[in-house]
C-alpha cells in the first residue's frame, strides 16, 4: 500500500479528498499551528513564527515550565500579547469547514495543538486541546482555579498574576514544555477510530502529538504549507501530502462536497 496514495501525479487533490470525505464515516482532524496562521495568530516553526523572532532570550523558553516558575515575567509579556491577538481575531475557512463536517456527523472529533481557541469559536464541539486552553487558570502553590474572565483582569493589572489567597504564581492552564498533554487517551482512541485522519497545520515535530498519526488504521490526509517531518509517520498507511495553502485547498475541497456554512 505504501505510497500508492501519495504518487499520484498532478492530479486533482482537492477531488481526491473530497472523495475520501465523502467515503469516511468517521474522521478525525489533528490540528497545528499552521491552520491558525491565516487567522493572524504566529506559528512557532514557520518563516513568521514565535521561533524566529527577536526577542532577545531563548523564545523556546516562553513555554518552559523551569524558565516559567524562575521568571514568570518573560512569559507574561508574550501572553499578555497574545490575548490582545485573540481578541481581535476570528476563525478561518478551513475552521469553519471541520465544524461543518462535525455538524453533518462525518467528523467525530478534533485534537489540537493549538491554544488559540478557533475551533471552539468556529463552532466545533468535540476539541481535544492537548497542549491546553486558555479557559482556565489556576495557582501553582494552592491549586485555586479562575475562569477565563476571572484571570483576564488579573493577567493585565499585574505583572505576573499572584493568587489572593497564598500569594503564588497563577498558571494558565497550557502545557508547557516539560509537562505533560491533556486528553492523550482519547485522542488516542479517536485516532484508532477514525476511518479518515487529516493533519493540518502541524509540522508534526512536537510529541507526543507527533505520534499519534502512527495509531491510525485508516488513511491520512495531511495538509500543510510547509515542511512535515515525516519520520513518525506510519509506513503502512497510504497518506495524501498536499502542500497548500490550507483555506485555499479547503474552499477546493468543499467545491466538491458543498457543504453550506459560513
Ligand atoms: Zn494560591
Amino acid at each position: 500500500m505504501e505510497g500508492c496514495f501519495e504518487k499520484i501525479p498532478n492530479c486533482n487533490l482537492a477531488q481526491i479528498c473530497a472523495d475520501e470525505i465523502k467515503k469516511a464515516n468517521n474522521i478525525v482532524l489533528l490540528s497545528g499551528a499552521g491552520m491558525s496562521t491565516n487567522a493572524g495568530i504566529p506559528d512557532f516553526r514557520g518563516p513568521n513564527g514565535i521561533y524566529r523572532r527577536q526577542l532577545g532570550v531563548n523564545p523556546e523558553r516562553i513555554f518552559d515550565i523551569d524558565y516559567f516558575l524562575e521568571d514568570p515575567s518573560f512569559f507574561y509579556k508574550f501572553h499578555r500579547e497574545f490575548l490582545q491577538t485573540l481578541k481581535n481575531i476570528k476563525p478561518t475557512y478551513a475552521h469553519k469547514f471541520f465544524a461543518a463536517l462535525e455538524k453533518n456527523g462525518k467528523l467525530k472529533g478534533i485534537i489540537t495543538q493549538n491554544i488559540d481557541s478557533l475551533h471552539q469559536m468556529a463552532g466545533s464541539k468535540n476539541v481535544m486541546e492537548i497542549h491546553g486552553g486558555i479557559w482556565k487558570s489556576f495557582c501553582i502553590d494552592c491549586n485555586k482555579t479562575w475562569d477565563y474572565e476571572e484571570s483576564m483582569k488579573l493577567v493585565f493589572s499585574q505583572e505576573v498574576p499572584r493568587c489572593d489567597r497564598c500569594g503564588g504564581i497563577i498558571k494558565p492552564d497550557i502545557v508547557f514544555f516539560g509537562e505533560m498533554v491533556k486528553h492523550l487517551e482519547e485522542s488516542q482512541k479517536l485516532v484508532k477510530e477514525c476511518d479518515l485522519l487529516f493533519v493540518v497545520g502541524s509540522s508534526l515535530v512536537v510529541t507526543p502529538a507527533a505520534l499519534l498519526p502512527r495509531l491510525a488504521r485508516g488513511k491520512i490526509i495531511i495538509v500543510n504549507k510547509g515542511e512535515t517531518n515525516k519520520s513518525y509517520l506510519p509506513s503502512n498507511i497510504p497518506t495524501l501530502h498536499v502542500e497548500q495553502d490550507i483555506d485555499e485547498f479547503f474552499k477546493a475541497v468543499n467545491y466538491h462536497i458543498g457543504l453550506d456554512f459560513e
